[in-house]
C-alpha cells in the first residue's frame, strides 16, 4: 500500500504545491504516494458557512470552531488509523526521527490551523498530535504541512534517485553533515581539500567524520549532548 496524505485546510488550492514537481511529483505520478485535501468549510452548517468565531475570554483574532473541524476530521478518518496531526507552533518540534516513523506508516491526516488556532477541545477530543516546524509563527498550517510532507516523501522507498544519498545526511547520524565540493578543482583561488581527491577512501571517511564532528560542535552542541545522553 502506498503512503497516503489527507490534508484538512481552508485553502486546498495550496496543495500539492511544490510537491507536484520534481522527484516528489514524479513519485506521485508513479503512485508511490498520494495526497487528497478536505475543505474544512464544507463541514460548516450555517448559511454563511462559518468556520471561525471570536475567542472566549476576549482578545484578538478568531478561533477555528470545534464542531466544524471535528466533522471534517471524522469524515477524513472514517475506518482509518493513520496518525492525526495538527500543525502548531506549540507542538513538539519536528525531528528526522519522527519523519522516519511517519514515513514507515500508511500515511498521515494533517490539520492546518488558521487565525489564532483551533479550539482546544477538538485537539483533546480527536487526539491530535501537535507538530511544530520551528520557533516562529506562520500565518497558517499549510506551508508547515508541505514541509512535513516534503521530509516524509523524499525518504519513501524508491522516491530519491539514489537511495543511499539519504544515509549520510545531517541528523541521520546525530551530526551535521560534512562540507561538499565539486569541480572545478580550483575556483576563485579556492581548492578542493586534497584528501578528497587522494583516492584514499579510509582517509576520506575519517576527514568527513572529523569535519562533521567539528561543525556540530561549533554550530549545534545540543545535538552532541543528546547523543551522549543516549
Ligand atoms: N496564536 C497561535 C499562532 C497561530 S498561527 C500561537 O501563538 O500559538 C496560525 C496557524 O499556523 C496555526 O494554527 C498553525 O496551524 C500554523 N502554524 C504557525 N506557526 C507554525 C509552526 N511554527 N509550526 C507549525 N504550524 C504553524
Amino acid at each position: 500500500m502506498s503512503f497516503r496524505a489527507t490534508i484538512l485546510t481552508l485553502y486546498p488550492e495550496m496543495f500539492p504545491g511544490h510537491l507536484g514537481t520534481s522527484l516528489a511529483g514524479k513519485a506521485m505520478e508513479r503512485g508511490q504516494w498520494s495526497l487528497d485535501t478536505v475543505q474544512i468549510r464544507d463541514f460548516a452548517t450555517d448559511r454563511h458557512r462559518t468556520v471561525d468565531d471570536t475567542p472566549a475570554g476576549g482578545g484578538a483574532g478568531m478561533v477555528l470552531k470545534p464542531d466544524v473541524l471535528a466533522r471534517a476530521i471524522d469524515h477524513a478518518s472514517e475506518n482509518d488509523n493513520r496518525p492525526r496531526l495538527l500543525m502548531s507552533p506549540r507542538g513538539k518540534p519536528l525531528t528526522q526521527k519522527r519523519v522516519r516513523e511517519l514515513a514507515s506508516g500508511d500515511g498521515v491526516i494533517i490539520v492546518c490551523g488558521r487565525f489564532e488556532g483551533v479550539d482546544q477541545r477538538v485537539i483533546d477530543g480527536r487526539d491530535l498530535e501537535e507538530v511544530s516546524i520551528g520557533d516562529y509563527i506562520l500565518s497558517g498550517g499549510e506551508p508547515a504541512a508541505l514541509i512535513l510532507l516534503d521530509a516524509i516523501v523524499r525518504i519513501l522507498p524508491g522516491v530519491m534517485g539514489n537511495d543511499l544519498s539519504g544515509l549520510h545526511e545531517s541528523f541521520e547520524g546525530g551530526l551535521l553533515e560534512h562540507p561538499h565540493y565539486t569541480r572545478p578543482q580550483i575556483w576563485e583561488g579556492r581548492e578542493i581539500p586534497a584528501v578528497l581527491t587522494s583516492g584514499n577512501h579510509a582517509a576520506i571517511a575519517r576527514w568527513q567524520r572529523e569535519q562533521a564532528e567539528q561543525l556540530t560542535r561549533e554550530r549545534r552542541p545540543d545535538l552532541l549532548e543528546k547523543q551522549s545522553k543516549k
